[in-house]
């Protein structure tokens, strides 16, 4: 069988994040009067899409809303390209759910999106000091936020999460949570915690929701997942038995799947139904087939 691997979905981002201009604010207000300065408006944190639906929808600085402007990157040819949040009334394009959006784009522009969607939502939500509540205000041209009673610094924030197949004999372990729809199953997946490696957290998950014993976990793949700002790392373990014991508070059902069945699955023919390639489980399972056999 042919198995063709493309990235994971939110990568392959081109934009030089240039780092060391965001604490150079002349810079950086000579960026956004640059005349060719690109700027993407997220509409309640939906990125405007050209009409057609397959590319982003720039504007220039003239024509974005009043809003936070954060600092993106610099293109190839040393452009410079800002996301804004604010109203897109009247603008060319069409503000678009996220998902969709990284569905349609190709790499570079998905990746942008994630960057964009995840940025403007955390400035959204942490407008005062989790040390001493005063209100804070947007620094290092949108990576920072830093609090004037205080002189605090808070950065913005990315949670890890672990997504794994368990392995056992050429088999993985899928399972599907109560809300998935009919017949959808993914690997399964759980937020790293204080005080743990990625090891352990594919472990203890595994543990927790399957009720399965892991040893060996190798790193296969991560995406971003701005939703808001989830970093998804994933993983392969080596199951130590078929025997399963399900939280059912987690998980409502779960499957071993041989490569044949998951290879039907990927294209729509198998007896349950997988994450789109957006999504990391996809690429988990697309691996997987992909993988020697044994
Ligand atoms: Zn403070």
């Amino acid at each position: 069988m042919t198995v063709t691997d493309t990235p994971p979905g939110f990568t392959g981002g081109r934009l030089d994040r240039a780092d060391h201009l965001r604490r150079d604010e002349a810079a950086i207000r000579a960026a956004r009067m640059h005349p060719a300065a690109r700027f993407l408006v997220l509409d309640r944190l939906r990125p405007l899409l050209a009409p057609e639906g397959d590319r982003l929808q720039w504007v220039r600085r003239a024509e974005a809303p009043d809003g936070p402007c954060l600092f993106l990157g610099l293109d190839d040819e040393g452009l410079p390209h800002f996301a804004v949040d604010g109203p897109a009334d009247g603008l060319p394009g069409v503000a678009t759910d996220a998902r969709a959006a990284g569905a349609r784009l190709a790499g570079a522009e998905a990746a942008i999106v994630a960057q964009a969607r995840s940025l403007l939502d955390w400035h959204r939500r942490h407008g005062f000091c989790a040390c001493c509540g005063a209100p804070t205000t947007v620094a290092r041209a949108g990576w920072a936020r830093s609090c004037g009673a205080c002189g605090s610094e808070h950065f913005p924030r990315v949670d890890p999460v672990v997504i794994m197949l368990a392995e056992r004999d050429g088999m993985v372990l899928v399972g599907r949570q109560k809300g998935f729809p009919p017949g959808f199953y993914s690997a399964l997946a759980g937020f790293v915690e204080a005080g743990e490696s990625i090891e352990e957290a594919v472990a203890r998950e595994l543990w927790e929701e399957a009720g399965v014993r892991v040893g060996a976990v190798r790193y296969v793949a991560s995406q971003p997942w701005p939703f808001p700002s989830s970093l998804m790392i994933g993983a392969m373990a080596k199951a130590e038995s078929f025997e399963l014991r399900l939280d059912e508070t987690e998980i409502e059902a779960a499957r071993w799947a041989d490569r044949a069945e998951v290879a039907d699955v990927l294209r729509n023919a198998g007896p349950w139904s997988a994450p789109p390639p957006l999504a990391i489980a996809h690429t988990l399972l697309r691996r997987f087939v992909g993988s020697a056999a044994g």
